[in-house]
């Protein structure tokens, strides 16, 4: 059996979904208990606040840092994975990645691949693109796999298919595993589904792998993971190959444990996942496991965009935990679907810009309420509604204005209506001669004002003077009898 995931959707009708999705009370259920279950997770693993800004400010202090080296850090950990045998390839594109990962499959002729959690994978519609080319991918993490049974993108970053229901599993279990029948048992859903990705670890030429983590001084690569299915998948095939978003190394390796530490307790309320990976390098010569070949696959799609910028440099701190979706009040209403994005939520909003261009995402900076609840929890706090407000405005930017780092899709909802109002506006309030000016003309010319003509000011009940002392309240209401 062959999985194709369906192919990307832009999120050029994300108000239309939005108003599907609030339409529809089971998914707003769901979401609504899911997301009240994982926030209050999370906060019981963070009970000493003192200690969770300390952590934070650990956190932010090591991703900034890697921010401020990237370059030297990257160059570094390239040196580093191939002194120890690992081949280390740039993708500048997601599509240039599809093409290095089909290549690889070619010289080996592969028709198999498993795939563990990787959502820079998603970004790149690997699973499609391997298809097309008679490439079959089997997703080997059950979220994963349940969306790709579905022929959906997930809806979460770290738990893909928190959308569907115990029944909506079962009967994707029922119609697409031969042999399975209908049952809500989780537990049996869970095995049934070990069962059929079992035979597809053996089965495999190749596994693909994402990357939480990589230490530049070590040459480690870091996976994070519950269910075992990274391991097998970079374990058990001949050829490994691992994807990561450039900005996912760090300086050193004891920087990851802070980081690993805010990762799992802000992303599922975990103090500790059930695996961690390290992976340095193919099998060594007297080994009896581990794959042959290792290859690391550096992914930029778009993350020089935001790194070239000062302010907007701070999306790549990101480590990917999913606590600001947990918390935002459009996501737990909406869900992750809703956005047509590979992230979703807050992150989705600050990331999808430079992934996807402007033009391609200009409406989902403003789907916020700028609440500042994700920033209030990001663990390594990334300021995301000053970031929101910053990709508002370049998205009504002139495009034709030269600025210094131009976003793609610079200007997508631009109007020369609108730009022409608020240069007025800015131009009234800068200096007091004007804005008396406008005032005094403002207040003439009130009684052309839309509120007048429309007349609801007449159905406002005029304020009456408080009544000044207990005598005038009693003469109002007339005396006791
Ligand atoms: S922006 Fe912050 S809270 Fe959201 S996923 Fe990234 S690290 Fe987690």
């Amino acid at each position: 059996m062959s999985h194709s995931p369906m192919h990307f959707v832009p999120p050029a009708d994300f108000k239309a979904r939005a108003r599907a999705a609030l339409d529809d009370p089971k998914l707003r259920q769901s979401f609504r208990g899911a997301m009240d279950f994982l926030q209050g997770k999370r906060a019981a693993q963070f009970p000493d606040g003192d200690e969770l800004e300390h952590l934070r400010d650990l956190g932010e202090a090591i991703r900034r840092h890697v921010l401020a080296n990237l370059p030297d850090l990257l160059t570094q950990l390239e040196a580093r994975l191939t002194a120890a045998g690992v081949q280390v390839h740039w993708a500048e594109t997601a599509d240039e990645a599809n093409a290095i990962i089909h290549r690889i499959a070619q010289s080996h002729d592969a028709r198999r691949v498993i795939k563990g959690k990787s959502m820079a994978s998603e970004e790149m519609e690997l699973n499609h693109y391997l298809a097309e080319r008679g490439i079959d991918c089997i997703e080997s993490d059950m979220g994963e796999y349940i969306v790709q049974l579905a022929g959906e993108k997930p809806s979460h970053i770290v738990m893909p298919a928190i959308h569907k229901t115990r029944g909506d599993i079962a009967e994707l279990f029922e119609a697409n595993i031969p042999g399975t029948p209908y049952t809500e048992d989780v537990d049996e859903l869970i095995q049934t589904g070990r069962r059929a990705l079992r035979q597809r670890f053996v089965d495999a030429d190749i596994g693909v792998s994402g990357v939480n983590f990589a230490a530049a001084d070590t040459g480690t690569l870091w996976l994070v993971e519950n269910e075992g299915n990274g391991r097998l998948s970079t374990t058990v095939p001949d050829v490994h190959i691992a994807i990561m978003g450039m900005e996912k190394v760090v300086a050193r390796l004891e920087h990851i444990v802070p980081l690993s530490s805010l990762l799992t307790r802000s992303a599922t309320g975990q103090a500790i996942t059930t695996y961690f990976n390290l992976i340095s390098g193919p099998r060594r010569p007297g080994e009896l496991d581990g794959p042959r070949e290792v290859h690391l696959v550096l992914l930029d799609n778009g993350r020089s965009q935001a790194f070239a910028d000062t302010q907007l440099r701070a999306t790549l701190q990101c480590i990917r935990c999913g606590a600001c979706m947990n918390h935002c009040p459009v996501y737990t209403r909406i869900g992750g679907q809703a956005y047509g994005t590979t992230y979703p939520g807050p992150i989705g909003k600050i990331i999808s810009p430079h992934l996807m261009g402007l033009e391609a995402t200009a409406d989902l900076p403003t789907a916020s309420s700028l609440c500042g609840a994700c920033g209030e929890v990001c663990p390594v706090r990334i300021p995301i509604p000053q970031l929101l407000i910053r990709l508002r405005t370049e998205a009504r930017r002139d495009p034709h204005e030269t600025v210094a780092h131009p976003l793609r899709g610079q200007g997508a909802r631009y109007s020369q209506g609108e730009h022409l109002i608020w240069r007025f506006w800015s131009g009234a309030f800068a200096h007091p001669f004007r804005y008396r000016l406008f005032r005094w003309a403002a207040t003439r010319l009130r009684a052309l004002t839309p509120s007048r003509q429309m007349g609801w000011t007449r159905h406002r009940l005029p304020l009456t003077p408080a009544p000044r002392s207990l005598a005038d309240l009693l003469n109002e209401k007339g005396q006791p009898e």
